[in-house]
């Protein structure tokens, strides 16, 4: 690690953890751009959000009372095409974070090389606390309110945390609905009966799954003999859990936001509900593994540490508790800026969620591309081509990990950035 960087992690661990998203955002662009030959004119132009929309949500309640809540929807950079990012149900959803967030979706399209740049929108809402109906009027009420802003060549929402395929089908309904045409392509992770693809829901876990026995691979691991724990049992930490089960790797703890389930002689992840099939299942489950607090999951003695439920859960406090011997971003965000350094200074890998979890964007990708189309493609193609662009990606990201001998998140960034910067500098600035 650089002086420069090392002092910059100096100022992140100096800060109250957890740093917003839009500081760790920035602290890893600073660091990526040491390492690229990038106009510095450039560089200023990615440190801000393009636009941030922010607008107000009268919704009326059950009950008959309106209570006016608040979203925003942060579109950071399109250079290389139309805007593209979730939209997130969430109480801690704020300005900063959405920016933060939206910033890491311009590098994750750009890694994987999509014509998209990066968005994230979301309201202040914790959605435990919507009835289905309250979540529909809410969801149709912020798709009017942000209606200008988005559309399949502008900016291309998708699911995120605490949204699902049905909150996608009424953002596509009442989208489509005011523009007086059925406009599938205006969002993706819709329900497969109105435009979405197959294997979308799956996605930003198998791709995690791909990652890691690529990690394996790369590290000597034979996958049969890995041992892995996974915090966070919904689509990502589920999907990749099952998969990774499928492909005889050893799940030994697995967990939710009650606690987590942990067997050193490995879980059978199948007899466990995923969220989406029964919410917080994972400590109920009986016959599998023994209770354990979730923060005692992220320390386990395991070759494989996937947090895959929400970010900064690795951070200074614990990161030289860490035992695991690399780490696999589900989520975006897990690891703070300053708990990055420490597993520099540990050796012990990180591959970044903006490569491991990516599948969800790509076949977000492949599923606008049928939308435009109007033609579906099997699951099978779908997960051949996912599986040909992570392929094509994690090839990518290693060559730059081998050459610069750079840390697999710095690798990922240099990747995303060349292509970037390229396109900045083809397209100038206008005027
Ligand atoms: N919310 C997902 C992510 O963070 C998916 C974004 C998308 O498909 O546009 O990558």
């Amino acid at each position: 690690m650089s002086a420069n960087v090392a002092e910059e992690a100096g100022d992140a661990s100096d800060a109250d953890e957890p740093e917003s998203a839009l500081e760790n955002a920035k602290h890893q662009l600073a660091r990526a751009t040491e390492h690229v030959d990038i106009d510095p004119n450039v560089v200023e132009r990615l440190k801000r959000p393009r636009k941030i929309h922010e607008v107000s949500l009268p919704l009326r309640r059950d009950d008959g009372s309106v209570e006016v809540l608040t979203g925003f929807r942060a579109q950071h950079d399109s250079v290389r095409g139309p805007y593209k990012g979730g939209l997130r149900y969430h109480p801690e959803v704020s300005r900063d974070e959405c920016a933060g967030l939206a910033m890491w979706m311009t590098w994750k399209c750009a890694v994987m090389d999509l014509p998209f740049g990066g968005a994230k929108g979301g309201v202040v809402v914790d959605p435990k606390d919507l009835s289905s109906k309250e979540k529909e009027r809410l969801t149709r009420r912020f798709t009017q309110e942000i209606r200008s802003a988005i559309g399949p060549t502008k900016d291309i929402p998708a699911p995120d945390m605490g949204t699902d395929p049905q909150t996608m089908a009424w953002l596509m309904d009442a989208y489509s609905m005011q523009e007086d045409e059925t406009i599938p392509g205006v969002v993706t992770g819709k329900p497969p009966a109105i435009g979405g693809s197959e294997g979308r829901e799956e996605a930003p876990g198998r791709s995690v799954a791909i990652v890691t026995r690529e990690a394996c691979e790369y590290y000597d691991y034979d996958l049969s003999e890995t041992t892995v724990a996974v915090q966070g049992f919904g689509s990502v930490g589920a999907n990749a859990a099952r998969l990774l089960y499928e492909w005889d790797a050893n799940i030994v703890a697995v967990s939710d936001v009650n606690g987590a389930r942990y067997d050193a002689d490995g879980i059978d992840v199948d007899k466990i509900p995923s969220h989406d099939e029964e919410p917080e299942a994972v400590t109920a489950a009986t016959g599998v593994g023994e209770k354990i607090p979730n923060e005692e999951l992220l320390e386990l003695d395991v070759d494989v540490l996937i947090p895959a439920a929400i970010g900064n859960v690795l951070t200074e406090e614990n990161a030289d508790d860490v035992s695991a011997d690399m780490i696999v971003e589900g989520a975006n965000g897990p690891t703070t800026f300053a708990a990055a350094a420490i597993f520099d200074d540990r050796d012990i890998p990180v591959i970044p969620d903006i490569l491991a979890n990516a599948g969800g964007v790509t076949v977000s990708y492949f599923e606008w591309l049928q939308d435009i189309n109007r033609r579906a493609w099997s699951l099978e193609r779908v997960n051949e081509e996912l599986e040909t662009e992570m392929l094509s990606a994690w090839a990518d990201v290693k060559d730059e990990v081998e050459d610069k001998d750079l840390t697999w998140r710095d690798a990922a960034y240099v990747v995303a950035l060349k292509r970037i910067a390229a396109a900045h500098e083809f397209r100038g600035v206008w005027p």
